[in-house]
């Protein structure tokens, strides 16, 4: 088992590196595998036997609860926290009942407070808009803070009935309208947490040649959260980039602009909640979440987790038909991370060939292209990269 270490912000990997990966529920069971394969293939194409990923395989969700009774358990995250870096499918969580976000647990277990989600078009992929080559963007999601701290209290929950009688009594709120069915959410927002994401979305923007870096909020109404995530980003860009362009933007606008004018936007830093509904919707500019990849990432101690955007797709679990795009190209992301460049070029490439010759999953392929299952998809990326 060879360790990842890090020390004075450097991430240092040996040739023989172990990697944590948690297959995931629903389609995790098909496209977990396929980027298995490719990522091993890619591997010794570009470093034949002088580096080599030795996959750790780690229970979470569905599976783990089957055969240990615990949805994340404990050795789950000891493994990912001592291993550093580590690759994650799908887990499920349930709506209102049921136990909370094990995605949601794993970012705040090991405080990877930066949700980064690259979003561009390949050429040959279907896409609903006109110009979807314009749309060529990177995320910076917050992730640990905002209403998905879930800090939360059920309506009618004595928690919730004692909250609403301290908001009332000590601080004069008037505004709840229906205190007794009335459930409540906190959102805390703070200076540090803002500082550390914005400092992440700009120091991206400076290594990558980026333009811009937008803050999205709704800091119009949320005046104090969102506002200070607004105020905070623009006064730690003035201090630590002061020749960086730095803007910002309403979340709606930004969601309207994005559709109308994506040319306009480069490196995104926002709040946890924008960010979530703002990928989904930059992703499906592109082809969908089957091929938008994200890593959660803790740049202060080298911890990241790397997954796919998209959730566990019940309706396409079982039928071996789920693009695997997603979790690949996060894989490519964890790639570059390590430093194998070289690989996660031959990835992209071998990808963005088959791509090109309209080879690739129901989801995205033209109308005039060659339909692939997901274990078709990963052996023709495989057949691309060995060329
Ligand atoms: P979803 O992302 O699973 O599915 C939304 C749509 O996208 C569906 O039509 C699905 O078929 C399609 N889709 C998703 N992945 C695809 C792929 N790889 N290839 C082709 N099509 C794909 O979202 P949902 O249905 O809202 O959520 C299902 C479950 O996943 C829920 O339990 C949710 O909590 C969970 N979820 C997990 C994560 C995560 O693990 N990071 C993220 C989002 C949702």
């Amino acid at each position: 088992m060879s360790r990842i270490t890090f020390d004075n912000g450097q991430l240092h990997v040996p040739d023989t590196v172990t990697i944590p990966v948690i297959t995931g529920d629903g389609i995790g069971v098909d496209i977990t595998p396929a980027m298995k394969a490719v990522v091993d293939a890619a591997v010794a194409a570009s470093f034949g036997d002088a580096k080599r990923i030795d996959w750790l395989d780690v229970p979470a969700g569905e599976a783990a609860f089957n055969a240990t009774g615990e949805w994340m358990p404990p050795a789950t995250l000891h493994a990912c926290r001592e291993y550093r870096v580590s690759i994650k499918g799908p887990l499920a969580t349930p709506v209102g009942d049921g136990h909370r976000s094990l995605n949601v647990a794993l970012r705040q277990d090991l405080d990877l407070y930066a949700c980064v989600r690259p979003v561009r078009w390949f050429e040959g992929v279907t896409s609903p808009v006109k110009q979807p080559e314009k749309v060529d963007m990177v995320v910076f999601r917050e992730n640990t803070e905002d209403v998905y701290a879930g800090i939360e209290w059920p309506a009618g929950s004595p928690e919730a009935r004692r909250l609403f009688r301290f908001l009332s009594d000590d601080l004069g709120v008037r505004q709840v309208r229906f205190p007794s069915s009335s459930a409540f959410g906190i959102k805390p927002v703070s200076r540090d947490g803002s500082r550390r994401l914005v400092r992440a979305a700009c120091q991206y923007a400076i290594d990558h040649g980026r333009r811009s870096v937008t803050l999205v909020h709704k800091g119009n109404i949320m005046k104090f959260t969102e506002g200070g995530f607004r105020q905070w980003g623009y006064e730690l860009a003035a201090e630590e980039f002061p020749g960086l362009v730095v803007k910002d933007v309403i979340t709606d606008a930004f969601l309207q602009d994005t559709l109308l004018h994506p040319e306009n936007y480069d490196v995104i830093a926002t709040l946890n909640l924008n960010g979530d509904y703002a990928s989904d919707q930059l992703a499906a500019m592109v082809g969908g979440v089957g091929i938008a990849p994200g890593a959660n990432i803790n740049y202060e101690t080298g911890h990241a987790v790397f997954e796919a955007t998209h959730g566990t797709a019940p309706n396409l679990a079982g039928t071996g038909q789920a693009n695997p795009s997603s979790l690949l190209l996060s894989a490519v992301m964890m790639l570059e991370y390590l430093g194998w460049q070289a690989s996660a070029d031959a990835v992209m490439a071998a990808l963005a060939a088959c791509y090109r010759q309209g080879v690739a999953t129901a989801d995205i392929a033209p109308a005039d292209g060659q339909v692939c299952s997901t274990a078709e998809f990963a052996q023709a990326i495989i057949t691309k990269l060995n060329q």
